[in-house]
């Protein structure tokens, strides 16, 4: 098989604990991502989900080296982006994008949609078939919006047009990987199937791979070609999307989906989608980090608690992290 656009190994994101080194003498750390390894494809997207907080915008950032990894290894096209200078990171920045959950928080409110849009150009230097005037018209009409619009500012533009001009933004130079942070998750729910549809259309014309994060399941079923699902820093299940929603392995992925199985929002319930706390990064669960809200950790003897167990093939094409599936019976 040809080799990954995308190969994330073992990748570790830690932040120390805000204000309490001065009073405390060991330096404790929050394990926002904690060994996290999967491969994206060209043209592929891989949606990543986990309740708030598990660390889904920090392996985004991770992979763009927005922030250093603290440890692992992040292989574009087989090259580690971990390793690379200033000036070739620069030069990255033009195949890997993101888009933000808020695109009001992202679009300077003082510029005008062409100047929001020219800003890539100006530092990736000019298109190379047309004028920068004429990419703009270009990016505006492929995200389904009008060269009027270029003369707006942020404000006077919709929810909706907004994240369209964020989509622009992040496909001015023509990159292959788009980070996508909960692009949907702030628009109206009448909205959120039409901007779903047209970052749909744009990675069928542009052989884009989607990196596409969500809080819920029922966000990425329609986008995923595959799944990871996220519990405090690691991956506890990665599967084909199909099977997963078919077959959840993970006990947390089945809760997640028992929880939220409809993708209607005024049927969904509103409250978490596991019972109990959620525990803190900062001082994680020993073994499988689930093992505090797992209906199952019980039945199986203190190993959960004991033993981190790793993904491993439970079915072709899914991977699941979870001792049950070591004593040979899926739940
Ligand atoms: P998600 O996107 O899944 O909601 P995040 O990646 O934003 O989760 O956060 C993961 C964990 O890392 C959280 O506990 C969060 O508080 C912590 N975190 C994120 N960014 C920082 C930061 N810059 N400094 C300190 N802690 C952070
Ligand atoms: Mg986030």
């Amino acid at each position: 098989m040809s080799e990954p656009l995308l190969a994330v190994r073992d990748l570790v994101k830690q932040y120390p604990v805000q204000g309490e080194f001065a009073f405390t003498r060991t330096r404790r750390v929050v394990h926002a991502v904690d060994g996290v390894s999967f491969d994206l494809r060209a043209g592929e997207t891989l949606g990543v989900v986990g309740e708030s907080g598990c660390g889904k915008s920090t392996l985004g950032r991770a992979v763009l080296m927005l922030e250093p990894p603290t440890s692992g290894t992040v292989l574009f096209n087989g090259r580690d982006v971990t390793r690379m200078g200033a000036s070739e990171l620069r030069a990255l920045r033009s195949d890997m994008q993101i888009i933000f959950q808020d695109p009001y928080g992202s679009l300077n409110p003082r510029m005008r949609i062409s100047e929001i849009l020219s800003e890539p150009f100006e530092i990736h230097g000019p298109p190379s078939s047309a004028t920068v005037r004429e990419r703009i018209a270009e990016l505006l009409s492929a995200v389904g919006l009008t060269p009027l619009h270029a003369e707006r500012f942020p404000h006077e533009l919709s929810g909706g047009q907004r994240q369209r001009v964020g989509i622009a933004r992040a496909l001015a130079l023509n990159p292959r990987l788009i980070v996508c942070d909960e692009p949907v998750s702030a628009l109206d729910v009448s909205v959120q199937a039409q901007v779903l549809n047209l970052l749909k259309d744009l990675q069928r014309q542009h052989d884009l791979a989607y990196l596409f994060i969500a809080h819920g399941l029922a966000a990425v079923r329609h986008v995923s070609d595959r799944v990871a699902v996220m519990y405090l820093g690691r991956i506890v299940e990665l599967a084909d999307a199909t099977s997963l929603f078919a077959r959840p392995a993970h006990p947390y992925t089945q809760a997640l989906l028992a929880a939220n199985p409809k993708p209607d929002p005024r049927k969904r319930s509103e409250s978490a989608p596991v019972e109990g706390e959620m525990p803190s990064p900062v001082d994680p669960p020993s073994g499988c980090r689930f093992h505090t809200r797992c209906r199952f950790a019980a039945s199986l003897g203190g190993r959960c608690s004991a033993e981190t167990p790793l993904l491993k093939e439970v079915a072709p094409g899914q991977f699941a992290a979870c001792h049950l599936h070591d004593r040979g019976h899926a739940s």
